[in-house]
């Protein structure tokens, strides 16, 4: 078997595994739960590419994990390590997340086995196109069936050309646009989008940290300010994330990406680290931090809080017993795995998991795909009235009192909601309310030990409550 296979396979395994974890602590019927496990639909398909003059075949799979809601959503992953098993597994911790989160949607993902690098951008809209026209041709595209969002290697202008690709094709759907998210703000997308999963993981993150009781056991102290962070990955998820921890007043000490790491004890600036990376094509070298060629080695270094932002299978059993953070929050799907949680239970480190901490990336899009199938930017029909209206009710206060509010208090109080601000608020509660969820399920079962099998078992309930509600299963 190769490599990629296996750890597509051991992931896969992992994701499995914790969920015969959570349901034995369900009440629901095994057939029922073997309907909630597996994946319903697997579309694996091949197409040529003209490269360089040479033919090359390029692998395409998309895999809907649950239909018990339509449509089904998930990212597609542009890698040389795409496998089936691995997609799989990211379909099936896509049904949770958004059950989690209360997100109306199946799970689904995608993959395109390519190293986007490897191609000009002429030849990455040529294999999106013909990837998009390829689930098009299943009816495996669409607003009310299944909808893509970015992944690893992918973003905005991907999203853009097949959501290009599918209106030309089903030019009378006046929802075509709905059909994917993560587009860019030109294309229907929806501001905050981009951002998203980043700002969930640091909303996440400060929820967690808000409950002394439970900090009092990881032997942290409460907020996120002064805390110690590293991140593993500088792309989408990786950059806000730290970006978000930096601005809340933590100190991003490490970055780590392919080609080594960089490490500063008084903080990195993520921006300006963001930029030399843009401007030289790597992190190193980057001016006041320490070049640390042994990547791998940096998630064992002194920190509060760990944010695994690239890939799956990067803290085993082998490094698990070095790790010295006290949170581990899964930014990426799937960076701990199933031995190594095992591990790390045992030494007391709180895992934060993936299938509800990064799910701030699938709640944006689904407010994208509402805004899509309205038609309407949010806060066009309300914004102006919001503000007039408090505008006068200051001004009858102001005259029944004689005292007046200086100009930049009226500013802030009158401001009427853009779409921006419903959609952090929105991505907020969310965040907010979801952690409080699993952490009540947490306390409320002895036998529950951690947060995922808290969120699992508060999907696996949600999904069990959606299907015993057809009837047909007790
Ligand atoms: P991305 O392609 O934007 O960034 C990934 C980054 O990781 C790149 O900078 C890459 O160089 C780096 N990387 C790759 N291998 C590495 C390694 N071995 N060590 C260190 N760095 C490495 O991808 P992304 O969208 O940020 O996705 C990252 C993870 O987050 C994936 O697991 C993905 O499934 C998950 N995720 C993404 C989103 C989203 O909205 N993009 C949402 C939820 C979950």
């Amino acid at each position: 078997m190769s490599n990629d296979l296996e750890n597509g396979q051991k992931f896969y395994n992992d994701v499995m595994a914790y969920f015969d974890k959570a349901a034995a602590l369900t009440d629901f019927e095994p057939g029922l739960l073997h309907q909630i496990k597996i994946c319903n639909s697997i579309y694996k398909f091949s197409f040529p590419l003209e490269k360089d003059g040479k033919l090359e075949v390029v692998e395409g799979i998309r895999v809907q994990h649950s239909h018990h809601k339509t449509p089904t959503k998930g990212g597609i992953r542009y890698s040389e390590f795409v496998n089936e098993e691995e997609v799989k597994a990211l379909a099936t911790l896509m049904t949770f997340k958004c059950a989690v989160v209360d997100v109306p949607f199946g799970g689904a993902k995608g993959g395109i086995k390519v190293n986007p690098q490897n191609y000009t951008v002429k030849q990455l809209e040529k294999i999106t196109r013909r990837y998009t026209t390829e689930l098009i041709k299943k009816s495996m595209i669409g607003a009310g069936i299944d909808v893509p969002a970015p992944d690893y290697g992918s973003g905005p202008r991907e999203m853009a050309w097949i959501a290009d690709t599918y209106a030309t094709f089903k030019y009378d759907d006046i929802n075509a646009l709905g059909c994917v998210t993560g587009k860019p703000l030109g294309q229907g997308g929806i501001q905050g989008r981009t951002e998203a999963t980043g700002q969930g993981i640091f909303f996440g993150i400060c929820e967690a940290l808000s409950h002394a009781e439970d900090m009092k056991e990881i032997g942290l102290t409460t907020g996120i300010s002064g805390k110690r962070v590293i991140v593993q990955g500088l792309g989408n998820v990786g950059y806000y994330s730290a970006k978000f921890c930096q601005e809340g007043g933590a100190f991003v000490t490490g970055i780590i990406e392919r080609e080594g790491g960089v490490y500063n004890e008084k903080g990195l600036d993520i921006e300006a680290l963001f930029n030399h990376r843009k401007s030289s094509g790597s992190i190193l070298n980057f001016p006041g931090a320490k070049n640390i060629t042994d990547a791998m080695s940096m998630l064992e270094m002194e920190c509060d809080i760990l944010i695994p932002a690239a890939l799956e299978n990067q803290i085993t059993k082998e490094n698990a017993p070095r790790i010295k953070a006290k949170i581990i929050a899964e930014g990426a799907n799937g960076p701990v795995t199933k031995n190594a949680e095992v591990i790390l239970n045992q030494k007391n480190v709180m895992i934060i998991p993936d299938l509800y901490l990064n799910a701030g990336g699938v709640t944006v899009s689904y407010f994208e795909w509402l805004k899509n199938l309205s038609h309407v930017r949010f806060g066009r029909m309300e914004k102006r009235f919001q503000e007039t209206s408090t505008f006068e009710m200051i001004k009858a206060v102001e005259d029944m009192t004689g005292r007046s509010l200086d100009a930049r208090q009226k500013k802030v109080i009158t401001h009427g909601a853009d779409e921006i601000d419903l959609v952090r608020s929105g991505l907020e509660e969310t965040m907010i309310s979801a952690f409080n969820e699993i952490r009540e399920i947490k306390k409320s079962d002895k036998r529950i030990e951690d947060l995922r099998t808290a969120a699992f078992v508060s999907g696996i309930r949600k999904l069990g409550v959606s299907y015993q509600s057809l009837g047909i299963f007790p």
